[in-house]
């Protein structure tokens, strides 16, 4: 009988492991259904961020790539499969595909485009939180214009090798991604995925730092948002959480101190 019962239960019950956990509850949980949140990119962190995401009944995902699936992704890419990679299918509408069958309660827009200055103001439009799924900083310093000019929180991280790193940007706040970094870094100054390689559980480990910030913003928890640069070099066995409090009060950001929102602009 009780068997019978689980079978047929309400929405909420799919969730009792979440509402349960007493600071979440099903008050929070009722936010995560009514919440929307913009994945930008599904690559590797893109997509085990919306696997979590959609799996703990956020309602609605925009997710946004303009990637395909191939065969060398899937090592770490775990949404996808090596039917996607066989045909090359786009990474938003696969990602679509396979959360359908996770959640069917969520509603999942995918987009096969670029992140550019003329499409980022309409993608984060009525949007609450946006996740950080790219793989550079000119996109990311387009996404921090946007999320500041419209006051939208916002979660960068990145990851290569066995290093991460994740902070939580809101506007108002906390500093922003230019409160931390004036300029963008040069693309040849950095190393990268393809030329440094990347390991999956750096992934998991910055893809869940990321996940449990959006969870945060979007149940109305924004009290307990990380205050820290968070920064992992698991090889190593280094794990730290960097302040920074010394940026809330600077006074030359450009974008939330003055306004001036220059990728905007292009
Ligand atoms: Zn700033």
């Amino acid at each position: 009988m009780k068997e019978e019962e689980n079978s047929h239960s309400s929405p909420i019950d799919r969730y009792v492991r979440q509402t349960v956990f007493a600071p979440l509850g099903p008050e929070g949980q009722r936010r995560l259904a009514a919440a929307r949140v913009l994945v930008c990119g599904c690559g590797a962190l893109g997509s085990t961020m919306a696997n979590m995401l959609a799996r703990a009944g956020v309602g609605w995902l925009r997710i946004v790539d303009r990637d395909y699936v191939d065969l060398h992704n899937l090592q770490r890419q775990v949404l996808f499969d090596e039917e996607d990679a066989a045909g090359r299918r786009p990474k938003a509408t696969a990602a679509a595909a396979h959360l359908a069958q996770i959640n069917s309660d969520v509603a999942i827009e995918p987009i096969v485009d670029e992140i550019a200055p003329g499409n980022i103001e309409r993608l984060i439009e009525g949007v609450d939180v946006v996740v950080d799924g790219t793989d550079n900083f000119p996109t990311r310093f387009l996404m921090n214009d946007a999320a500041v000019k419209h006051g939208v929180p916002w979660i960068y991280g990145g990851c290569v090798g066995t290093q991460g790193q994740t902070m939580t940007i809101v506007p108002g706040q906390t500093p922003c991604l230019r409160c931390l970094l004036p300029e963008c870094p040069a693309p040849d100054s950095i190393p990268t995925c393809p030329t440094h390689g990347i390991l999956g559980p750096t992934v998991g480990i910055i893809a869940a730092l990321e996940a449990i910030e959006a969870m945060k913003i979007a149940s109305g928890n924004l009290t307990v948002v990380s205050p820290v640069l968070a920064v992992v070099e698991l090889w190593e066995n280094r794990i730290q959480q960097l302040s920074l409090a010394g940026l809330r009060d600077r006074a030359d950001c450009p974008a939330c101190k003055h306004g001036r929102f220059t990728w905007l602009d292009g």
